[in-house]
């Protein structure tokens, strides 16, 4: 047995041979030598260990070099990359959020190619702060005194908690203990940034006398969170933004709001209502409010801190902010978006423009779609149905959208596989599935993406969009 498996291992291919195969020239160029060799190993690697422990294994040289390829052939495009968006979420995280608008992409493309003024004063010929450039404009949009732009918004609440409650205590709604997704949990930033949580209230129902009966000589900060992507609907009661801004004012506290998607104007949608905009917030007497800039703004990854600028000169001392501090080329594009407010031209915010498009036109671009693919995919069950879509990003999670799909469904096809096809086709669609047929949401794909979205379809449908 030992002697065979000798034998076995003698057969395998050597290196030299593997990398004088025609084919591996189009992968150096792109990968370098190193990572082709790096795959053949691997791919010899993996047979020895299989012969050693007795498994069978090929060691025919074409077995291996094509499992080499197929691992090159994974690497060799970029990993990230652009998909169809036919979810009908338009504020996808895992699809990274929102789309920016065509002037926000050319100012970080000119701050990305050009020198820039990210950190120096024109006018006094000095050193200046990258905050500057976005602070008059968030101050503008928001009625606030002062603002200051950091990473996310993650990164703005834990700057908060850090710089103005570290070592004391924080009052928290036992409703508002969240799991944003993606790890970013109340209880456990808190905790991380120094501050001692005091919990207050039940889940449903906590009123303004549950903080005031939890208030010591710590406290230093009542702290209220947008739930996000749930809701308690019910038998529930929250204390509002007024009383717990008289509550703070009267005991010296500091009332921090974390808003999540951070709306800068009403989204001019019939269904969306009952979202306050930062604005409200800060004018119902809420000291800091904290928001993302890439949810239903429409903007590129960022967090804002808005309010009183006392406080926020608090938190430009925070060693953290250093940490924190935002990329030229966000804040090129975050400058770009907050302009497209000031002009009130927000409607030109992919994001906004995807919550305001009207049923009716998602309808037709759905039965065009319909029209244009039912010749080409003859067998296929094509439908236009009115569907559910959804805003996304943690804002108006119980609030459907009335938006269009087009559903396909083929004899014998799963949805399962239909979906995984559309995966792996390029570029890569994703869609809403039920039953036995996908659902391909007209409102978050772009009316240019239409065409692409058909091919994708055609070629999947068609079963040359995938290895089955
Ligand atoms: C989305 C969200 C966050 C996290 O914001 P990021 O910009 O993703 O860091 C925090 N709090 C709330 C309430 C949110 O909705």
């Amino acid at each position: 047995m030992r002697d065979e498996i000798r034998n076995l291992l003698r057969e395998l291919p050597r290196m030299d041979d593997l990398l004088a195969l025609p084919w591996t020239g189009e992968y150096e160029r792109v990968l370098g030598r190193a990572a082709v060799r790096n795959a053949f190993a691997e791919a010899i690697g993996e047979v020895r260990s299989a012969l050693r422990e007795g498994s069978a294994a090929s060691c025919d040289p074409g077995a291996i070099a094509e499992r080499a390829r197929r691992e090159l052939e994974e690497r060799i495009r970029p990993s990230l990359r652009r998909v169809l968006n036919a979810t009908g979420v338009v504020v996808h995280t895992n699809l990274g959020r929102s789309r920016l608008a065509p002037s926000a992409v050319a100012a970080a493309g000119e701050a990305a190619t050009c020198a820039c003024n990210l950190e120096y004063d024109l006018g006094r010929g000095d050193r200046g702060h990258r905050n500057d450039h976005v602070e008059w404009l968030l101050r503008q949009t928001t009625g606030a005194d002062a603002a200051l732009a950091v990473n996310n918004n993650a990164a703005a609440v834990l700057l908060c908690l850090s710089a103005l409650a570290r070592g004391r205590e924080v009052i928290v709604s036992r409703g508002e203990q969240v799991e944003i997704g993606g790890s970013f949990r109340i209880p456990d930033v808190l905790a991380y940034s120094g501050a001692r949580q005091i919990e207050v209230g039940t889940t449903n129902r906590t009123r303004r006398s549950d903080y005031e009966a939890a208030l010591t000589p710590d406290t230093a900060m009542i702290l209220k969170v947008h739930p996000s992507n749930y809701r308690i609907v019910g038998f529930c009661e929250s204390a509002s933004r007024e009383e717990l801004a008289a509550l703070a004012r009267e005991r010296d506290l500091i009332l921090v709001e974390d808003l999540g998607s951070g709306l800068l104007v009403d989204p001019g949608v019939p269904e969306l209502r009952g979202e306050p905009t930062v604005r409200e917030c800060l004018e119902a007497g809420v000291d800091l409010v904290t928001f993302s800039g890439d949810k239903l703004l429409g903007g590129p990854q960022i967090g804002v801190v808005a309010g009183r600028s006392q406080l926020l000169d608090r938190l430009r001392r925070d060693p953290l902010l250093r940490a924190f501090r935002v990329d030229k080329m966000t804040l090129a594009a975050f400058e770009a978006t907050l302009r497209l407010y000031l002009a009130g031209r927000e409607g030109e915010i992919p994001a906004l423009a995807a919550l305001r498009v009207r049923p009716e036109r998602l309808e037709e671009r759905a039965r065009r779609m319909a029209a244009d693919l039912g010749p080409l995919l003859p067998g296929v069950e094509i439908r236009v149905l009115p569907c559910e879509d959804a805003v996304g990003g943690g804002a108006f999670p119980a609030v459907p959208l009335p938006g269009w799909c087009v559903a396909l469904g083929a004899p014998g096809l799963s949805a399962g596989t239909l979906a995984r096809r559309l995966r792996e086709g390029e570029p890569p669609l994703l869609a809403g599935a039920e039953e036995d047929r996908i659902r391909v949401h007209l409102r978050s794909l772009f009316e240019e993406e239409d065409p692409l979205a058909e091919a994708a379809l055609v070629a999947a449908l068609r079963g040359d969009g995938g290895r089955d």
